[in-house]
């Protein structure tokens, strides 16, 4: 892997962004790093992006997941099978486009597990956003009610509250102690800047992923379940409310049961 491979993160300044022109720099981890991408890599309990290189030709080579490179810090790479590597070598333009209804899914749980820091005042210890659930763990032992965190959310997805980030270096941090304390979680240090993801009146954390400019556009997500994973962590589970795209979904099920009885 070249050393000097390092991607400009296009995805950390606008979420909407679904493709971009992009050059190849280097191809190694099983996959090919971008000198920029709109693809977010698996980090901070966000799944990874998937979606498709398109070459100048018109072929498209599948992008089967994302990661942070282990060889070379700030660089990302975009995993495609070992047979579609050699078309992208070093200095090859691609675009590369996302899946967007994967990158839909993760922005809404994401943005949804914020909400639910703000309505649950504990501790996080763990947290998993993937296309089909999200799941948040927190350090306590009281129990959790299922319909009163759901009713929570929706009251706060239509109150349509924006939703933002900044970036704030560390002097900032370190004279502006409350800002520091009004935050859910901790920001990092030794990173000499800081990304703070904002929900206006509701949260504000230190936050890499990709999330909703709004609540409202969250849409129905639900807490499909609580568990108790240990003594002292209580483990929430979102679902969409709305039923799976592309078969039919709930409305075909109703009607065979309809048909049935
Ligand atoms: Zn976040």
């Amino acid at each position: 892997m070249d050393n000097d491979a390092v991607t400009e993160e296009l995805f950390r300044e606008d979420a909407d962004l679904t493709s971009c022109e992009a050059r190849a720099l280097a191809v190694g981890e099983g996959g090919v790093v971008l000198d920029r991408t709109v693809f977010y890599p698996l980090g901070g309990g966000q799944a990874g992006d998937t979606g498709a290189l398109v070459l100048a030709d018109g072929r498209r080579i599948a992008v089967a997941d994302t990661r942070k490179s282990k060889e070379r810090p700030g660089a990302i790479v975009h995993l495609v099978a070992e047979a579609d590597l050699a078309p992208l070598a070093p200095g090859t333009a691609v675009q590369a486009c996302i899946d967007v209804e994967r990158r839909r899914a993760h922005r809404r749980f994401h943005t949804t597990t914020h909400l639910l820091c703000a309505l649950v005042p504990h501790p996080v210890d763990g947290c998993s956003i993937t296309r089909d659930y999200a799941r948040l763990d927190f350090h306590m032992n009281e129990p959790l009610d299922k319909e009163t965190l759901t009713a929570g959310i929706a009251r706060l997805v239509a109150e349509a509250h924006a939703v933002r980030h900044r970036w704030i270096s560390e002097e900032e941090l370190d004279a502006n102690p409350g800002l520091v304390r009004s935050m859910s979680v901790q920001p990092p240090r030794g990173l000499g800047r800081v990304r703070v993801l904002e929900i206006e009146g509701v949260d504000l954390q230190p936050c890499g992923g990709t999330h909703v400019n709004n609540t409202r556009d969250i849409g129905a997500v639900v807490v499909t379940k609580i568990e108790k994973k240990s003594a002292m962590t209580r483990r929430v589970v979102l679902g969409f409310a709305e039923p799976a795209a592309g078969c039919g979904g709930f409305l075909w099920g109703t009607l065979m049961s309809v048909q049935r009885t």
